[in-house]
């Protein structure tokens, strides 16, 4: 193999600095800025397993991951050879190619329920054209979702939005009209819905992983699954986060929950551009050009980003995700706990291998930290203002978390024990340091 590529010459702050002269705000995507913890982003220049570097040459235990689209770690070389192979060999052709079809077999085998499948170029249309199927096919209008869930950024899907919405406190966003939200109802998370017979479909996801991490209290699922049989209303599970992560048979396998429609993205793109929407074939069927509703992209199935994800579904086995579970189980009450030693208030709720990561000064309540149950909650708990100085202590000791205090801690198939453990002992010791110094 060749010596990896040298970064380009430059600061972290003169890479920003030139970034905002010609990209705004210097990020593609809002949740990268640190709007919300202040100060500058490092400039990343390569990856390897768990390890992130800028490019000053420094390294960071990275928990961030993509925001959960790496599964296997930075540079995986399986994922690399497979992403090498297929573009030696065309990068799109706008032809039917196998790479799409090996990867909507694999998610079909993987998720029980899941007959069908259609391949987008990111998680935002995947909803996006999910609620569009569900809409067709009921004839319905409306669309009930939950706040502070994230499902993209398309004009509909933002009012309540968790993540980069949440952290930036927008109510959703100027530039949508009234009208794409008019059939948009947004209610509390964990608690069962009211419908009536006008509602085309319920947008949810099954662990809430936008608003910080937020399980499905136990028969939540469950009770939204018997309100859209009742009323005829479709269930979608939004798992661009939960699918390939949770398990191979993501949230539906995990709650015993089946929806009616499926959301992919992130993992099922082994790091490149992806989103996928499937269900079952009768109700696929709907989609142009056998059915009415039209749904169409230049590079969907993309040849990179399918070879790329079945790379990664094919090097992973339902054991090796039930020792992730074990391992991240394991490092989150050692998490809760040195945070809690070192003065902070904690939780860190674990579902599978995802994590969340909630801090708070000892002056805003009493006794353990709980975590939430909705957004609510979580904006509680996050108006503390502790995440901000634990985030800047962590990174100050190689760690890197996502600089806002909505969004959940990524450990993957590359963290091993020994690399939790350094986080282990930064987080101890963070909160110690952020612990002494509370706001006045
Ligand atoms: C990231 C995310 C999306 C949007 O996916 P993009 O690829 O960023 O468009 C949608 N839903 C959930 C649950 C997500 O976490």
């Amino acid at each position: 193999m060749a010596d990896p590529p040298t970064p380009p010459a430059g600061t972290n702050r003169q890479w920003f600095e030139r970034a905002r002269q010609v990209i705004p705000g210097g990020v593609d995507s809002p949740v990268r800025s640190f709007a919300s913890v202040c100060g500058t982003p490092f400039t990343a220049a390569r990856g390897e397993g768990p390890w992130v570097y800028d490019v000053e040459g420094r390294r960071y235990l990275d928990l961030v991951q993509s925001y959960g689209a790496l599964l296997l770690g930075h540079a995986h070389p399986a994922v690399t050879a497979a992403i090498t192979a297929a573009a030696a060999t065309g990068t799109t052709f706008g032809f039917p190619t196998p790479g799409e079809v090996l990867l909507a077999e694999a998610i079909c085998e993987r998720v029980p329920g899941c007959e069908r499948v259609r391949f987008v170029s990111s998680g935002t249309e995947a909803t996006m054209s999910a609620v569009r199927l569900a809409r067709g096919a009921t004839g319905r209008d409306r669309v009930v979702r939950f706040a502070g869930c994230y499902h993209g950024h398309s004009d509909g899907l933002l009012a309540g939005g968790g993540s980069g919405v949440a952290t930036l406190g927008l109510p959703g966003s100027v530039g949508v009209p009234l009208g794409a939200v008019a059939d948009t109802l947004v209610v509390p998370y964990n608690r069962p819905v009211e419908l009536d017979d006008g509602v085309a479909c319920v947008l949810v996801e099954p662990v809430a992983a936008n608003m910080n991490l937020v399980a499905p209290a136990p028969g939540f699922l469950e009770s939204l699954r018997r309100s859209c049989d009742e009323h005829g209303a479709l269930l979608v599970f939004d798992e661009v986060i939960t699918g390939f992560r949770l398990g191979e048979g993501g949230a539906t396998s995990w709650a015993g929950v089946a929806p009616d429609l499926w959301c992919f993205g992130k993992v099922i793109g082994g790091g490149l551009p992806i989103g996928a929407f499937g269900g079952r074939a009768e109700l696929l069927g709907q989609l142009a050009p056998d059915g009415p509703v039209y749904q169409a992209g230049t590079l969907s199935g993309n040849p990179l980003a399918t070879a790329a994800g079945l790379a990664v579904l094919s090097n992973v086995s339902a054991e090796d995700y039930r020792a992730l579970s074990d391992r991240a189980a394991a490092f989150a009450a050692q998490l809760a706990k040195v945070v809690v030693d070192g003065g902070l208030r904690a939780a860190v709720p674990a579902v599978g291998p995802l994590l969340g990561l909630y801090v708070a000064y000892a002056g805003s309540g009493d006794g353990p930290l709980e975590p939430p149950s909705d957004y609510e909650g979580s904006q509680r708990i996050a108006a503390s203002g502790a995440y901000a100085p634990f985030f800047h202590a962590l990174l100050r000791r190689g760690v890197v978390v996502a600089p806002g205090p909505y969004e959940v801690l990524f450990p993957g198939m590359a963290h091993g024990e020994r690399e939790l453990a350094l986080v282990v002992e930064a987080a101890g010791e963070a909160s110690a340091e952020v612990a002494s110094a509370p706001p006045a």
